[in-house]
């Protein structure tokens, strides 16, 4: 995207749900989807007197994901009390992390049409998501709104980063950078639709070469990648076209419109809330000292980069391959499995982009749930090699094998091939 003499200037903030078994602050579960409020208790509803514990799962998963990001991990955090009226908030007051959050001053690497790109990560803090509305209209009376705690309490991580970014393209990659590794470390599920991954962007725009940054505006709840760059692209275009026209950007909120694609102010400044933040009296200090880092140093997986780096290398295969391999860590590990016993990267990998994923992507089956696996691959690529089977009989027997999960090798002697 092209925007002539001006640039847009934009800096995410990510919100990750955590794969916990249980809530933030209780002991209640957190799975999705349940019998509206069958996961509650009196501390997630927020009644007087209960009092939060920390769930030392949530440190964790935070110190993971500040040493995937190349933070600091803060030895000393604090817990503050984020306080707004919303019916959604039982409490009065969200319990987040302000002025002393649990990482800082990371960074991320991003690739945008083979250019690598360095963004940097302001902060990342643990704290609890709010419970949900739901709204219904009906016939008989108007319309009504009811509330849903089962969410309230669910572990969060947000993540902000500074404003590095300069597309809308740069903007996407880096989200999906972020989702595969929150993936991989296996902390978050990344599922958009069911709001485990959230990102607020806050846009502004200069002349290119200037140095002052201009009045931002921030779009709430974007949250699914096919609308991002949309709404991203229209809200720098609108932002140029109203500088041109010598008005002024001013600071607010805005939402996107999907159906209409534009962004329209939800709140101005003027309304803006001011939170009135303090340390949050019925948690201590965080304390994490080297020896908890360095044990979860121990625990990091090799990440997504690195993976794609080495198949490069390792294996020899073109960038294409390796961004699909390696994007997935079990379709990664689905592959290197299939490697063990038939060592050819590149066979492996053909067959492996186009055969298997039609049918996993069709009935929408993880790598690791495929019912070929990755012996019985290697097995069907050997009776290519070997001469026995054509390539072009190998895919057409192909869906029937991974229907029936049978042998490769006794189903092509059964048919006579
Ligand atoms: P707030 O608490 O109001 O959200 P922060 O300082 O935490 O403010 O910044 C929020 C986000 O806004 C960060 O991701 C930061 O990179 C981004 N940001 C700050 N200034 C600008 C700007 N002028 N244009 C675009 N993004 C910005
Ligand atoms: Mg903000
Ligand atoms: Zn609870």
């Amino acid at each position: 995207m092209d925007y002539g003499d001006y640039e847009g200037v934009m800096g995410l903030e990510v919100h990750a749900h955590l794969l916990t078994q249980s809530k933030i602050f209780c002991g209640c579960s957190t799975e999705f989807g349940a019998e509206p409020n069958s996961h509650t208790c009196p501390t997630c509803m927020g009644l007087p007197g209960a009092l939060p514990v920390l769930n030392r799962k949530v440190v964790e998963f935070a110190i993971k994901l500040g040493l995937a990001l190349h933070c600091s991990i803060s030895h000393k955090s604090v817990f503050a009390r984020k306080n707004y009226f919303y019916p959604d908030l039982p409490k009065g007051y969200q319990i987040s992390q302000y002025e002393e959050p649990i990482c800082n001053n990371g960074w991320l690497d991003i690739e945008v049409d083979g250019q690598k790109k360095h963004i940097r990560i302001l902060r990342i803090h643990m704290e609890e998501d709010a419970g949900k509305l739901v709204h219904e209209r009906t016939i008989e009376t108007s319309s009504y709104s009811m509330v849903d705690y089962n969410r309230s309490s669910t572990p969060l991580l947000e993540i902000v980063s500074e404003p590095d970014l300069r597309t809308p393209a740069e903007a996407t990659a880096y989200l999906k950078a972020l989702r595969d590794i929150l993936m991989y470390l296996e902390i978050c599920d990344g599922n958009m639709e069911e709001g485990s991954f959230r990102c607020d962007a806050n846009v502004s725009v200069r002349k290119k070469g200037d140095e002052a940054f201009g009045t931002r505006a921030e779009l709430k709840n974007l949250n699914s990648f096919r609308f991002i760059e949309r709404s991203l692209d229209y809200e720098i275009e609108r932002q140029i076209a109203l500088i041109k026209k010598g008005g002024i950007v001013v600071q607010e909120t805005r939402l996107f419109n999907a159906e209409q694609g534009v962004t329209y102010s939800m709140r101005g400044k003027e309304e803006a809330h001011d939170y009135r933040y303090f340390p949050e009296p019925d948690l201590l200090p965080v304390t994490v000292d080297d020896a908890w880092i360095d044990a979860v140093q121990g625990t990091l997986p090799e990440l997504p980069l690195e993976k794609m780096d080495r198949f490069m290398t390792d294996y020899g295969l073109p960038r294409y391959d390796v961004e699909i391999l390696a994007s997935d860590r079990e379709l990664a590990r689905y592959f290197e499995d299939t490697l063990k016993a038939f060592p050819e990267p590149k066979t492996v990998s053909n067959f492996i982009m186009t055969e298997l994923l039609r049918e996993l992507k069709d009935g929408n089956i993880s790598p690791k749930d495929s019912p070929v696996k990755p012996q019985q691959l290697a097995e069907l690529l050997t009776l290519i090699k070997s001469g026995t089977i054509s390539n072009k009989i190998a895919k057409e027997i192909f869906p029937e094998i991974y229907r029936t999960g049978a042998s490769p090798a006794q189903y092509v002697k059964k048919k006579g091939l």
